[in-house]
């Protein structure tokens, strides 16, 4: 049984002081969530004070990006050692608004994963499709492909301990979400291009999470889904009270 993992991108949104007193709510609504592993992923310089707020609770700290190489002459970068100091367990990479803002490319996510995993970070990787390669059929191809690519040179028990955010482009704050069904489908898909690359234990163990404008109202609609893992929340991550109702809605057992 997989256990589903919610996790919360803030994107560049609070400051430290603002970023702790959302979690301190945060804590305060949820307390101790089981049978859902949770994580807020808010902007670097929010690390500190949010990883102060959830220590000793069962919110993980996780961030929003990170640089391939160890250290060096990389002005801006952060590296994975630097955001296990800073408390952080997960971190998410190649998220559509830095593949398309930032010209992250497959190779750089493969990098950056292959870094993670040495650090002891848990990547959450983001596949995803934009709306005008959905429109000519071309999904399937483009998710596979951004996954293989992820995955080159990754371990089997690496992939297993893997999380693979779905976020279709055209769902990421549109407030136009994919369908169940079509989260499902993809997530399956994804699933099996896991058992591709990294075995038939990785894909059984591999979390599957959708994103894509998912907020108190759908997300029963995506986590009810059996292929589906959990969520990446973006806007209503912010949402103390939102976020709260989709990790219940994540809860198993
Ligand atoms: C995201 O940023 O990964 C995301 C899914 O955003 P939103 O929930 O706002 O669509």
């Amino acid at each position: 049984m997989r256990t589903p993992i919610v996790a919360g991108n803030w994107k560049m949104h609070r400051t430290a002081a603002e970023g702790r007193a959302l979690a301190v709510a945060l804590v305060e609504k949820m307390g101790t969530p089981r049978g859902v592993e949770v994580v807020l992923c808010p902007p670097f310089t929010a690390l500190a004070a949010v990883g102060a707020a959830v220590h000793r609770t069962a919110l993980r700290l996780g961030a929003q990006n990170m640089h391939w190489e160890a250290q060096g002459a990389f002005t801006g970068e952060i590296s994975a050692a630097m955001l296990v100091d800073a408390g952080c367990r997960h971190v998410i990479l190649g998220h559509s608004e830095r593949r398309q803002h930032f010209g992250e490319t497959d190779e750089g996510v493969n990098r950056k994963a292959h870094a993670a995993l040495r650090a002891g970070l848990v990547p959450i990787v983001c596949v995803g499709e934009r709306l005008e390669e959905r429109k000519a059929g071309r999904t399937d191809q483009v998710v596979r492909g951004q996954l293989r690519a992820a995955l080159a040179g990754v371990e089997p028990a690496q992939a297993a301990g893997m999380v693979i955010a779905y976020e279709p482009v055209w769902a990421i704050g549109t407030g136009l979400p994919a369908t169940g069904e079509e989260a499902n489908r993809v997530s399956a898909l994804l699933r099996a291009t896991v058992g591709e690359a990294a075995g038939a234990d990785a894909a059984a163990q591999v979390r599957i999470q959708y994103g894509g404008s998912v907020n108190a109202k759908n997300c029963a609609e995506f986590l009810s889904q059996p292929e589906v893992d959990g969520a990446l929340v973006g806007g209503a991550s912010l949402d103390a009270e939102a976020f709260a109702v989709i990790v219940s809605a994540a809860a198993r057992g």
